[in-house]
């Protein structure tokens, strides 16, 4: 339906007015009480002189104040500039100029970093939040919400969130999505949800940052629609999501590949009890398959993989939570989403069942643009389909696969190698905790495959067996050539591999 996100989380709050909506550490809020904390925010930002179409940026880790700042903005009619929290003072500089942001919500301890750029951005009006004690956030809540703004929203063109894309691959581009984008990505996401099926009764672990698009909709809006428990988690540390997940019995967890690996890593040193959990979501960044056949054992959930990008709100694939699902692959396409494989050369003709092509996509999820970038905006949506630069395939049951990012695909010897089908094979290896596979530069052959690989603790392994290993269970041309050992892997803020890192350094040495 055509309604703005403060609709939706209005209507949350009539349903569920007593029911818990955030547990942070030992806080609770009721999802009245956090309405009343929206409201004197709204009251407060309005009278700061926040109006419609103003840009306010978030800069904060999981904690009660990004959804309270959220929809106290929202309500004033501005629009969420989503920034990460581990930005440098370049990336910050560019993302509030190119946001034009008139506000910066901010963790205090982050401050340092913003007051160094302020100066040479568009920003007048600085909140600062801390946890310890006065902080001109907590001034704004002293707002007696007497002035809450109604301000008329329309939802298919106004935008209620700028997602910066993660900049994993490229420059960083703000991807404009519409109210109507995030409130259709949240009714299409709890249509295959386990959420849904129980409303104002399941309490979702969302360590996976709300800055983030996958944390925004599959945690805090999927969660708040239907009445759940939002246990927000700033940070993960393995031991110390061990120590919330004993204490706030979560059974819902829309993690990333990187925290189920975590988890099962220190789940060999100390059992603990994750039979709480009934539903499991991945998301992100490729699951491989011998990880999510393990956490199934240990905590006897079933992890159903998902898929989706900044750009379309972001899910548009996910295996159902009942019925069929498969192991490796991504799902199938979620209510009211169209998807194809298309050739990778012009992009205008669809593949047979199998091949492998670009992943293009339609619903009303997509994105409007990305601000101020009319020629990109136009590449990434033709005829109204989203072309998501991934390398994907269907089988006969309507599944799908990514097999890799059009720009990670390997050139090697004349033959294409897609890096997922090599790091599916080297993480089957008893030995290996993570591994990302990249096209290194190579005089014969154009590009070469490397892989660079993380053991487990107290393992060790030579290059040679672990190319064996894949030589027994790969064509020739799929097998690295080259493996380098490390302590760890560069990942970006919701712990996904940072390819490009990985190219820039072994493309030079
Ligand atoms: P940038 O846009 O700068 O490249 P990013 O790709 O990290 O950064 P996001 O929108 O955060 O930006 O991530 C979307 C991408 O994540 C997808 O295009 C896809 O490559 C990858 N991805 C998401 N889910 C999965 C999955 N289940 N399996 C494989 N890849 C996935």
């Amino acid at each position: 339906p055509e309604i703005s996100l403060t609709q939706l989380f209005n209507q949350s709050v009539e349903k569920f007015r007593n029911h818990t909506a955030i547990t942070f550490f030992n806080k609770r809020y009721t999802y009245g009480e956090l309405d009343s904390l929206v409201k004197r925010a709204a009251s407060g930002l309005k009278k700061l002189g926040v109006e419609k179409g103003d840009r306010v940026a978030l800069m904060l880790p999981n904690c009660p104040q990004y959804p309270i700042s959220y929809f106290a903005s929202l309500m004033c009619g501005a629009t969420i500039v989503q920034i990460n929290p581990m930005y440098k003072s370049s990336e910050l500089l560019h993302v509030l100029n190119d946001s034009q942001a008139k506000v910066l919500i901010v963790l205090d301890q982050l401050l340092p970093i913003a007051e160094s750029i302020l100066d040479d951005t568009p920003v007048s009006i600085t909140i600062d939040v801390s946890f310890e004690s006065g902080c001109k956030f907590n001034q704004l809540l002293q707002d007696p919400g007497d002035d809450v703004p109604s301000t008329k929203i329309n939802p298919k063109e106004d935008v209620a969130v700028l997602q910066y894309t993660g900049g994993t691959t490229g420059r960083s581009k703000g991807a404009m999505l519409t109210h109507y984008n995030l409130v259709a990505n949240t009714l299409q996401s709890s249509a295959t949800s386990q959420v849904k099926t129980r409303p104002g009764e399941e309490r979702v672990l969302t360590i996976s940052p709300l800055f983030h698009v996958y944390g925004m909709t599959s945690g805090m809006n999927l969660t708040f629609y239907n009445g759940g428990n939002l246990i927000l988690v700033p940070k993960f540390e393995v031991e110390q999501v061990v120590n919330i997940i004993e204490q706030t019995k979560p059974t819902v967890f829309p993690g990333v590949p990187t925290m189920y690996i975590a988890l099962l890593q220190y789940y060999k040193t100390k059992k603990f009890d994750l039979s709480c959990l009934n539903t499991c979501i991945s998301g992100s960044a490729p699951l491989p398959v011998q990880v999510l056949n393990l956490f199934n054992k240990v905590s006897g959930s079933t992890v159903a993989e998902g898929y989706g990008l900044s750009e379309a709100a972001p899910v548009t694939h996910r295996n159902p939570i009942s019925g069929l699902q498969k192991p490796g692959s991504i799902g199938i396409p979620i209510p009211n989403t169209d998807a194809r494989i298309v050739d990778i050369g012009t992009g205008e003709h669809t593949l047979p069942i199998g091949e492998v092509g670009e992943l293009i996509i339609k619903g009303p999820q997509i994105m409007k643009g990305y601000l101020g970038m009319p020629e990109e905006t136009a590449q990434a949506i033709r005829n109204g389909w989203l072309y998501t630069g991934d390398l994907a395939k269907m089988d006969d049951d309507g599944f799908f696969y990514i097999v890799g990012r059009k720009k990670e695909m390997i050139l090697a010897s004349g033959f294409n190698v897609y890096p997922i089908e090599v790091e599916d094979v080297i993480y089957s290896h008893p030995k290996v905790l993570e591994a990302a596979v990249i096209g290194v530069p190579d005089e014969y052959r154009g590009e070469t495959v490397k892989a660079v690989v993380v053991l487990k603790e107290n393992e060790t392994l030579e290059e040679n067996e672990l190319i064996s290993f894949c030589r027994e269970r790969l064509a020739a041309y799929k097998v690295p050539s080259i493996i380098s050992f490390v302590d760890e892997l560069p990942k970006t803020a919701v712990g996904k591999i940072l390819k490009r890192k990985l190219q820039e350094h072994y493309s030079k040495s």
